[in-house]
C-alpha cells in the first residue's frame, strides 16, 4: 500500500552536514519527497511530537536535543513507506542498528540518533498534521 511517513533529520545530523547523504538513502530506495522544510523546533512543537514519551526519564533530554538547533522535516511517500523508512533508519540505539542503516552510519548514541520516522499509520497522520498543518 502506498503510504506517507514523517521523517525528521535531527539536530546532530543537520549540524554535521548530513542532510544530503540521509535524503539520498531514502531517494535511492524509491521513497519520494513530497514535502520538506528546514526549521528550528519550538518547545510546544517538540512536546506535541513526542507526547507519547512524556514522563520518561529521558524526556527532558529528548526535548532539549530536538530543540537545540534546526531539523529537517520530510514527508516521504512510497510502497509500505512507514516500515521501509524504519528499516532504513535502523534500531533506536545506533550500536544495535544494522549495517548500512542511517543510524548505524551516522548516529552517535541513543540520545543523538540522527533521524526520526513515524511508527504507524495513525502516528504518521498525526505527525504530518503537526509538522505540515493543513496538508
Ligand atoms: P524511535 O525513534 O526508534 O522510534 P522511541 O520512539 O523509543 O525510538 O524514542 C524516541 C526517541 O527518544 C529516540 O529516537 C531517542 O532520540 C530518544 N530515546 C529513546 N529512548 C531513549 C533512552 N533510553 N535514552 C535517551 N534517549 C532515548
Ligand atoms: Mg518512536
Amino acid at each position: 500500500m502506498v503510504e506517507r511517513s514523517l521523517v525528521l533529520i535531527k539536530p546532530d545530523a543537520v549540524e554535521r552536514n548530513l542532510i544530503g547523504k540521509i535524503l539520498t538513502i531514502y531517494e535511492d530506495n524509491d521513497l519520494k519527497i513530497v514535502d520538506m522544510k528546514l526549521t528550528k523546533v519550538s518547545r510546544e512543537l517538540a512536546e506535541a511530537h513526542y507526547i507519547e514519551h512524556k514522563g520518561r526519564d529521558y524526556y527532558e533530554n529528548l526535548i532539549a536535543y530536538i530543540t537545540r538547533s534546526a531539523v529537517v522535516a520530510v514527508v516521504l511517500e512510497g510502497e509500505d513507506a512507514i516500515a521501509q523508512v524504519r528499516r532504513l533508519n535502523g534500531k533506536t540505539n545506533p550500536a544495535e542498528a544494522e549495517e548500512g542503516t542511517v543510524r548505524r552510519l551516522y548516529g552517535l548514541a541513543t540520545n543523538q540518533n540522527s533521524v526520526h520516522a513515524s511508527d504507524s499509520p495513525e502516528n504518521a497522520q498525526r505527525e504530518i498534521g503537526i509538522w505540515f498543518p493543513g496538508k
